[in-house]
């Protein structure tokens, strides 16, 4: 007999309490991974995450080898998979952390009540949140729709609980059922896309504990400042780590209580976030498609074709707004203050719907999430929890002059421009002929003409907030 610890967005083992209480079982332990992306319903990890998750897979296979154990990488239906696998160990046990989101919670559902039916002991545990998200209601028990209460709500409760560490030997079966190559779930996008992925991330809980160390070293004591500054390092850049679960929520938070300052406090608030997200999701299961507030279903998104591809390239002709699509398709990641702008962008300048966005955004982050990225999205587009209210319109050149006053975040990722004085960075287009002439930017043709006028732009978005508003 055996315990199977069932991998998926949990890609450790450093305080990992199905992996642990798999072990308090004093049996041999099957690790396996099933590549199962219909289990995600709509939302199957896109072309970045999967890059990110073939190395992921990696790493934790050559960890799990170094403490005599293996990976077993299976590929199919999650239930007929593991039900081989039970078969084949004779395993009584079944065990992993529990996902969130409607489809991952129907799918546990489905393993939690068929293994148990069949006598085998299916269990899921909490392994990725602070917070369970339904562990906190408004007064009226409703769920919460805004950000500063749930936080209080939360820190109210008993604080999470302590992390534990990884264990040095992992008890392994006597025969191991056959498993498949990671090489043969071709998970890695064939594109040379994602060649530059590799020179700055390094996937895996090593990648992840680096990070975090870096981050407690060079960022925390700045980061209530830092974290609006996109051309610094001043954010700790753990979101796909936190996204596979390389690194528990809980070591980070424990870590940052034993540091002084407002910038440990003002991370913590940025978990809290995240914990915000999972309980609106889990709470709200049709936010990834559908608006929460329900007046913007009504809202008159334009079809754009040519105006989206030129945002999803990074040719707006507004380079805060290129250079942030430009990090992202290089980098696969973009920084948050830059996701605000470029999502402002599109829903506001553009008028183009924010799940269009959303969409773009899934397949090329590395930490796409379907709870962070909801939020972020609909917050930006007015529409939803604790939202942004719709008529706060980003001005993309005063974004850039406030948040990139040197230039130096555009000069990264619009080098077109690299030589434009930091008067003209943000707008190109008003810079006098011979200042231009003397960067080398010839509008139009090496750098584009912004597609829309902002200020034209702002005014057909509030009219067209105005059709709705009422509703
Ligand atoms: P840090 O500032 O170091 O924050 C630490 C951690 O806190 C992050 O790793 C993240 O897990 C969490 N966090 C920080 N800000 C937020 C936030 N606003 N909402 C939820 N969690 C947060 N985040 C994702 O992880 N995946 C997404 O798919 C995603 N899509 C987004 C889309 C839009 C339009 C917007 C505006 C934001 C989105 N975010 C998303 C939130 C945020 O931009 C990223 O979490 C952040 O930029 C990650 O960088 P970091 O790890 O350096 O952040």
């Amino acid at each position: 007999t055996a315990t199977i610890v069932r991998f998926r967005n949990d890609l450790r083992i450093d305080d990992h309490p199905a992996l642990l209480a798999a072990i308090q079982r004093s049996q041999p332990i099957v690790p396996v991974f099933v590549w199962s992306p219909d289990e995600a319903g709509n939302w199957a990890p896109g072309a970045a995450a999967r890059w990110w998750l073939d190395r992921s897979l990696r790493s934790l296979a050559a960890d799990l080898q170094r403490r005599g154990s293996r990976l077993i990488i299976r590929s199919g239906d999650v239930y007929e998979e593991i039900d081989k696998l039970i078969e084949e160990t004779t395993a009584d046990a079944l065990y992993w952390t529990r996902g969130y989101g409607p489809a991952l919670l129907e799918s546990d559902q489905r393993l939690e009540t068929s293994f148990t039916e069949r006598g085998v002991e299916a269990v899921s545990y909490s392994g990725r949140l602070l917070f369970e998200p339904d562990a906190v209601r408004t007064k009226q028990g409703n769920p919460y729709r805004v950000f500063t209460p749930f936080w209080k709500a939360c820190l109210n409760l008993d604080p999470p609980r302590e992390p534990t560490s990884a264990p040095r030997k992992i008890p392994t079966p006597q025969d191991w059922p056959a498993s498949e190559s990671i090489d043969s779930l071709g998970l890695a996008p064939p594109l040379d896309w994602a060649d530059q992925f590799s020179q700055r991330w390094q996937p895996g809980e090593q990648g992840a504990n680096k990070k975090l160390k870096r981050f407690l070293k060079q960022a925390v004591a700045d980061y209530e400042t830092g974290r609006d500054q996109p051309d610094d390092y001043g954010t700790s850049r753990m979101s796909p780590h936190l996204h596979f679960g390389e690194i528990s929520p809980h070591k980070i938070w424990y870590t940052l209580q034993t540091q002084s300052g407002d910038g440990s406090q003002a991370y913590l608030r940025e978990l809290g976030w995240r914990e915000f997200a999972y309980h609106v999701l889990v709470n709200f299961p049709e936010t990834p498609d559908q608006p929460l507030r329900p007046q913007f279903e009504n809202f008159p998104w334009q079809h754009n074709a040519t105006a989206l591809r030129k945002w999803q390239r990074g040719q707006t002709g507004y380079p805060i707004v290129d250079a942030g699509m430009r990090e992202l398709w290089t980098t696969g990641w973009m920084h948050n203050r830059v996701r605000m702008i470029v999502a402002s962008f599109l829903t506001k300048d553009l008028l183009i719907d924010w799940r269009q966005g959303a969409r773009w955004f899934w397949d090329t982050l590395v930490d796409a999430d379907l709870a962070n990225n909801t939020m972020g999205w609909q917050w930006t587009a007015g529409s939803g929890a604790d939202a942004a209210p719709y008529f706060r319109i980003f001005n993309p050149v005063r974004q850039g002059e406030k948040f990139d006053p040197a230039g130096n975040y555009v000069r990264q990722w619009v080098p077109e421009l690299n030589s434009l004085p930091k008067k003209w960075i943000h707008n190109p287009w008003e810079a006098p002929a011979d200042v231009l002439a003397e960067a080398g930017v010839e509008l139009g043709k090496n750098y584009p003409q912004p597609i829309v006028n902002h200020g034209e732009a702002r005014k057909a978005a509030l009219a067209a907030y105005e059709l709705i508003k009422g509703t």
